[in-house]
């Protein structure tokens, strides 16, 4: 059973093969055997689920069962859960029992989808391996030496061990495709303002997105249909119509223009990873796409703008964690300052420290116009190529990360060589670009994911070109032996 896709399972509770209390007690079970290792899930919710799961099949025997009715998921712990802990993988919210549900929760939950639990992740979902989480690393399903990617790591590798048929992701810089493409998934970043950040705790908010994690590129399609659409309460929701994700699914990619930037084929560039990519690009080749090559001049200025931009919102965001209104409050406060100090002494990890600093710094008077003002030039520069691009190509392909899954520990002494995993995937973020990541080959065992970058609102176009791709190919299919 948990080996079938999202939209095999939803066909099955269609047609009665198996209740969604059976669906959701399989993969509660797994979770029993194969977490405690992996530490994928910082919260399981077993009674909750089991009861949702009890509705969602009401649901169904009254009529009203929709694609995700009674399909179990898991939700990152960025997500606001109303009654249910949200910690965003900090000790800083430790305590925190959310009031309300974000907006993509009631989403789920407004389709009768199940919540398995709350998936482990990156502090306030800064990183790139998971292992800046107060709860500790997660291990990579493919080989448990490595690290899963970040920040959504424990949503990647819960569904890499079909531990959940499905899961949420939020990308801020690379924080679902990453890791999707490090644990074999198939992930999305939606366009900037497709999905509601109401209740996604912010990290940097012009660059926050959640999106879909899963098995396949018609899975991430029924999950979009859910989580897409306005909401007033983000006030960077936008307007803008919802198309059934899944309709065009099988449509041809003959004609297909697919830009090939040479900078993401550069030094730096892993020799095996290389080789993956430009064979999932002939594929695409043989389905009737043609390619052509672009340019992305400011791409190697996307990683120095990101680490000023996202540091400084991120400053401002975690400003609200005072040790008065929300989270970790250190014991016995002095006086007003004692109180701030040490509760966000106590309450935060080297990590975001480091961001809040760095952004601090790049916001003060002085400072302001020589980076963060500077930082934003940058980002319309990048804007502005991938307009010029878009004039040349439909979509553009490459690498999602330029090396597979590296080893736990391995970069955690480094920040820089951290940052520049996800060099291929800030500057998406930066536009406000839709991107995903699908399954593409194996490099030494591990996984490698190709990346598509479309233009504003083309997730139909993505999800049908990635579609196209996996009915030729399996390597979405593979899972890793001890999870099969
Ligand atoms: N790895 C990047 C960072 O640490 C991106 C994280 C994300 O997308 N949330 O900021």
């Amino acid at each position: 059973m948990h080996n079938k896709t999202l939209a095999e399972l939803a066909a099955g509770l269609a047609r009665k093969e198996f209740s969604s209390r059976e669906l959701t007690q399989h993969f509660l079970d797994r979770i029993q055997r194969f977490d405690g290792e992996l530490n994928s899930f910082v919260t399981v919710c077993a009674a909750q689920a089991l009861q949702q799961a009890d509705a969602a099949d009401a649901m169904r025997t009254a009529g009203n069962a929709s694609a995700l009715t009674g399909v179990p998921f898991a939700q990152k712990d960025i997500f606001c859960t109303q009654g249910v802990k949200t910690a965003c993988g900090s000790k800083m919210l430790d305590n925190f029992i959310a009031p309300y549900n974000a907006a993509v929760i009631e989403k789920f939950n407004a389709a009768g989808a199940v919540m398995l639990g709350k998936t482990n992740m990156d502090e306030f979902a800064m990183g790139s391996s998971n292992e800046t989480s107060f709860y500790g690393p997660v291990k990579n399903p493919w080989d448990k030496t490595k690290v899963p990617g970040g920040s959504s790591g424990g949503s990647a590798a819960a569904v890499a061990a079909r531990l959940a048929p499905a899961a949420t992701g939020t990308d801020t810089g690379g924080s679902i495709r990453q890791p999707a493409a490090l644990c074999n998934l198939t992930g999305l970043k939606p366009t900037y303002g497709r999905v509601s950040r109401w209740g996604m705790i912010a990290f940097a908010s012009s660059l926050d997105q959640a999106g879909p994690m899963a098995q396949t590129a018609e899975d991430a399609a029924l999950m979009l249909n859910a989580m897409s659409g306005h909401d007033a309460r983000d006030s960077t929701s936008i307007v803008h119509p919802v198309p059934d994700y899944t309709a065009t699914l099988g449509a041809s990619i003959a004609g297909l223009r697919i830009g090939l930037p040479k900078q993401y084929f550069g030094e730096g560039l892993d020799a095996g990873v290389a080789k993956i990519i430009a064979a999932a690009i002939s594929e695409l080749e043989k389905l009737g796409a043609t390619v052509v090559d672009i340019d992305l001049p400011a791409s190697d200025l996307a990683v120095p703008a990101y680490y000023v931009i996202a540091p400084a919102e991120c400053s401002s965001n975690l400003s609200r964690f005072d040790g008065v209104r929300f989270g970790h409050r250190c014991d016995n406060p002095k006086d007003l300052t004692d109180l701030y100090k040490r509760s966000r002494a106590e309450g935060f990890g080297a990590e975001v420290k480091r961001r809040i600093m760095v952004g601090t710094y790049a916001l003060s008077a002085g400072y302001y116009d020589a980076y963060y003002l500077q930082a934003q030039k940058v980002r319309r520069l990048i804007k502005s190529d991938f307009e010029r691009a878009f004039e040349k190509c439909d979509v553009i392909a490459g690498p999602t990360s330029p090396s597979v899954a590296f080893g736990l520990g391995e970069k955690q002494a480094n920040p820089i060589a951290m940052y520049l995993s996800d060099i291929y995937t800030i500057a998406t973020n930066l536009a406000g670009l839709p991107g995903m990541s699908l399954p593409a080959g194996f490099e030494k065992n591990l996984p490698v994911g190709l990346q598509l970058i479309g233009n504003y609102w083309s997730e139909a176009r993505l999800l049908n070109v990635a579609h196209r791709y996996q009915q030729v190919t399996d390597w979405h299919r593979r899972v890793p032996a001890e999870f099969a």
